[in-house]
């Protein structure tokens, strides 16, 4: 017999934006959150550089912000939205505040604001000095945890919507820790914060677990999913072979960082006149190119110029664990390769996080709201994952819907159509097919090739058992189904475009 709750307002997804979104409906009635695992499971806690705002807060320090948003989103940003993303800065700073987030501050008591590429003032606020992401969702997680209304359930993995007759979300199922019982919860109103899936990648900087699972949920449900075909790589990723790929932050490029090639020079400037600090997506196309050219030679991240012991003073976390892996930033050049690190597209939804389906919210980085564009600017996913977290307690908080009954799903069948192959092999082969063709650089044939793999992978989905597993390999090779065909028809934008031809490899000289 399944487990069945009821609550007035369901979260799914322990990462910033969901408990953002926690705090701000306490006040309107009971929440419940649930996610696949402890803090440590999404992005926010890795988040290294920190929080992009309008410092000063003034009509120009907004003005600049905004611009400087829309030009690294590469014309595909949705200019009203960014205007509302950027405009509730104050807000979301001003809360954290009084959530006392430990955010750096010089020995005058003045918070430290940094610079990242493509923008053009610095910014940027950060805490711990790389260790942002953990001290702002820690923070938000005791504060809510404080209130009788709050309730949190650990390892259990979104299985489907529920809904009423007449199409309206109320509510979800879970596979719980076994994988194979289900728990249904009836709520009010749902919102998925599940966030990104760029693990669908071979190389990724997020979580092992972040893989999407929110899109494929919401997309079987029949929401609108959008813009899939937009990822970003972010172009410092420790490439150390053996090691997971692991994140060096922006910021320090930011504050001076330099990339070069095996001879120290800077190429990048080759590829843009604000070499270190051009937009992302250029940074890492550029990265692609030339070891493309000559692959013998490594690119690496130089900060060896910089006043002794500032790197381990300023990025303490990086710094441990590089020197762990026997790299001595302060002496060392780290050797470099992109990875697969934000998704910008996802679940439809408007600046409230209303989804195409009533009754069901998406906030944070499984959401598509198009402030993003093309290229994410950086350190405004942090940004989005707090306004949004607040501005869907706007919509909701004060229009509260009882939790009704009237979905059949005690009937849930235990039985579901499933991929039929080895679930290892299954993952491997799919996180290389999106490497491959849906990655920096893409050709239509190596698209057309992935997504006929993917299509044979899925057809192989029998009815089975529902079984944890099997249900998320299935769940991504939706998701990687839904970027294949989203690259196919997407706008020419920023650098996920498709290219006539895979540049040539450097022909090795025999001599
Ligand atoms: C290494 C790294 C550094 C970064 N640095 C920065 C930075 O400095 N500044 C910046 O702005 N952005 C940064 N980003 C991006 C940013 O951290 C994320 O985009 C943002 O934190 C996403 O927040 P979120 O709440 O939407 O999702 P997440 O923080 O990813 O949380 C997702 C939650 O959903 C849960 N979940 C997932 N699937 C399921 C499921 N099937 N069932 C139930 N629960 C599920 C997870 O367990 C997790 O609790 C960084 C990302 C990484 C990986």
């Amino acid at each position: 017999m399944m487990k069945k709750e009821s609550v007035d307002f369901l979260v799914v997804g322990g990462g910033i934006a969901g408990y953002q979104a926690v705090l701000s409906l306490l006040p309107h009635g009971s929440v419940l959150l649930v996610s696949r695992g402890p803090l440590s499971s999404g992005s926010s806690y890795y988040a290294q550089g920190g929080l992009a705002l309008p410092w000063g807060f003034g009509p120009e320090d907004c003005e600049r912000h905004v611009q400087d948003t829309l030009r690294a989103g590469a014309g595909l940003c949705d200019e009203p939205s960014v205007r509302t993303l950027v405009g509730d800065g104050e807000r979301v700073w001003k809360g954290l505040l009084s959530l006392d987030v430990p955010f750096d501050r010089d020995s005058d008591g003045t918070f430290l604001t940094t610079r990242e590429a493509a923008h053009s003032v610095p910014r940027i606020v950060h805490a711990g000095g790389d260790r942002t992401g953990f001290l702002i969702l820690s923070s938000l997680a005791k504060k809510v945890s404080e209130d009788p209304a709050f309730r949190f359930l650990s390892n259990h993995q979104l299985y489907r919507l529920r809904k009423n007759p007449e199409g309206r979300v109320t509510g979800a199922l879970f596979l719980g820790e076994t994988g194979h019982e289900l728990l249904e919860i009836e709520a009010g109103a749902t919102i998925l914060s599940t966030g990104g899936g760029s693990s669908l990648f071979l190389r990724s900087t997020n979580p092992r677990l972040q893989r999407g699972d929110g899109v494929a949920v919401a997309a079987r449900a029949g929401c609108e999913i959008e813009r899939m075909a937009y990822y970003q790589f972010h172009p410092t990723v420790l490439d150390i072979p053996g090691q997971a790929p692991f994140l060096l932050t922006e910021a320090m490029r930011g504050e001076g960082a330099r990339v070069v090639n095996r001879k120290g020079r800077r190429f990048l400037f080759d590829y843009h006149p604000d070499g270190e600090l051009a937009p992302r997506d250029v940074v890492s196309r550029a990265l692609w190119l030339e070891s493309r050219k000559s692959p013998e030679e490594g690119i690496f991240l130089s900060l060896t110029h910089f006043p002794k012991g500032r790197v381990a003073q300023r990025f303490p976390q990086v710094y441990r664990h590089c020197l762990e892996l026997g790299v001595d930033l302060e002496t060392t050049p780290a050797p470099i390769r992109p990875a697969a690190h934000f998704q910008m597209g996802g679940i439809r939804s408007d600046m409230n996080g209303r989804t195409t389906l009533p009754g069901l919210y998406a906030i944070g980085e499984v959401a598509s709201t198009r402030v993003h564009g093309a290229n994410r600017l950086a350190s405004n996913s942090l940004l989005e994952a707090l306004v949004m977290g607040s501005r869907v307690a706007d919509a909701i908080g004060s229009v509260r819907h009882l939790p009704e009954t009237g979905d059949n799903s005690s009937d849930e069948p235990d039985q579901a159509l499933l991929p039929s192959v080895d679930i290892e092999e299954g993952w491997s082969r799919l996180r290389q097919i999106l490497w491959d063709s849906a990655g920096i650089v893409r050709t239509l044939p190596l698209v057309q090739k992935g997504l006929l793999e993917i299509l044979e992978m899925i057809g192989t989905s029998r009815q089975a058992p529902v079984e944890g597993g099997r249900f998320a390999l299935g769940n991504g090779l939706l998701v990687a189904r839904l970027i294949l065909e989203d690259i196919l028809t997407a706008p020419v934008a920023g650098a996920n475009y498709v290219v006539s031809e895979m540049p040539a490899p450097a022909v090795k000289n025999k001599d």
